[in-house]
């Protein structure tokens, strides 16, 4: 056997996610990760690296639980919201038997860890205007296990009607975890589901500290549900799965401090995401600058490979999503700092 036969045959077959760093390209405008677009300073305040960190280190808990409104015991923290994705189907899904489900289009990692473990990925196409398709999910919910739903959408930047979620959660009752993946919520705090965490125990949210946090780097991601649904978690999770550091930054982030610079943040550059989107819909190439609640917009052009490829060659590089279903001739732009913002207008009106 070739090693290439010694793999598993998912695996051979696994196309991996194409991350925004995988895609490579020589740019110095960086739009194209929803990350936010400058750093902040921290230092490291424990000097202890000898030692094992705590699987769950309680500051980095107890600070997210109220941060969230939640109690400690219904968190689970992990390297980045993707690993809680992965954790849920490690926990919940036997490969080859059971189902995840999702509505395309949306975020990538749904896909590519169900696949990566041998799980099925039923899709159901979300409508003409991203929302959930009920009646199709609910004809397709045997053998389902875990419904991801992404609010807001990524890349869409919509929510998910409330009251479809709400319907959702009662359709599986007893039958499937509904997954809602907040990594942006931060940018619409208002829009959140965790105060129904009370009434549906089969819902699960997902949290970041990448997007509003500015901490992409960090690899820091939050699972919040029943403690029921936690405990489950906490049997399948790594025994370190944060370094030493990332908990002590984590915490710092999630201070008082911290979550107020984290607002300031949002109120800024919400403001500088509906300017864009005003700048945007003036140039001529643009035909559609779609609503967002998020740190990005997705807008549509005439000839989007083409523009696409000019601002590469600028060192501008975005997030094509002409291969994502119903996204033809669309772009993604995550909202750099003024200058960026204005690199792209300007690109774009000359184009
Ligand atoms: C960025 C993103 C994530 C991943 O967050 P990490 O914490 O960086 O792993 C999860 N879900 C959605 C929708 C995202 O856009």
């Amino acid at each position: 056997m070739t090693i290439e036969q010694l793999a598993r045959n998912n695996v051979r077959q696994l196309t991996p996610y194409q991350s925004a760093r995988r895609i490579g390209g020589n740019g110095d405008v960086w739009l194209n990760a929803n990350e936010y677009p400058e750093a902040t300073d921290y230092q490291l305040t424990q000097q202890n690296l000898n030692r094992y960190p705590e699987c769950q280190p309680v500051s980095v808990i107890q600070r997210y639980a109220a941060y969230a409104g939640v109690k400690p015991e219904q968190v689970i923290v992990s390297r980045g919201a993707d690993e809680g994705i992965e954790l849920l189907m490690r926990a919940f899904c036997e490969p080859g038997i059971d189902a995840v489900l999702y509505c395309p289009p949306t975020y990538g990692m749904y896909s590519v860890s169900a696949e990566t473990l041998g799980v099925e990925r039923r899709t159901i196409a979300s409508k003409s205007d991203w929302q959930l398709d009920l009646p199709a999910i609910q004809a397709a919910l045997d053998g389902v296990k875990l419904v991801y739903v992404c609010s807001p959408n990524n890349p869409t930047g919509n929510l998910i009607n409330p009251a479809d979620i709400r319907e959702l959660l009662a359709m599986t009752q007893n039958r499937a975890l509904v997954v809602v993946d907040e990594a942006y919520i931060e940018f619409c705090p208002e829009a959140s589901v965790v105060s129904w965490l009370a009434e549906f125990p089969n819902l699960v949210i997902l949290r970041t500290l990448s997007k509003a946090f500015a901490l992409a780097g960090l690899r820091c991601g939050f699972t919040l549900a029943s403690e029921e649904i936690i405990g489950l978690l906490l049997k399948v999770i790594a025994p370190y799965p944060l370094s030493t550091p990332v908990a002590d930054i984590a915490a710092q982030a999630l201070s008082e401090q911290g979550i107020a610079t984290m607002r300031q943040r949002v109120t800024e550059l919400n403001a500088r995401r509906d300017n864009l989107k005003k700048t945007l819909a003036e140039c001529r190439a643009v035909t559609q600058v779609f609503p967002s609640e998020t740190n990005y917009l997705l807008f549509s052009l005439n000839d989007s490979d083409k523009a696409f490829k000019a601002l590469w060659e600028k060192g501008i590089i975005l997030r094509d999503q002409n291969k994502q279903p119903g996204l033809k001739g669309c772009l993604r732009i995550s909202i750099g700092t003024q200058r960026e913002c204005d690199a792209v207008t300007d690109a774009l009106k000359t184009y």
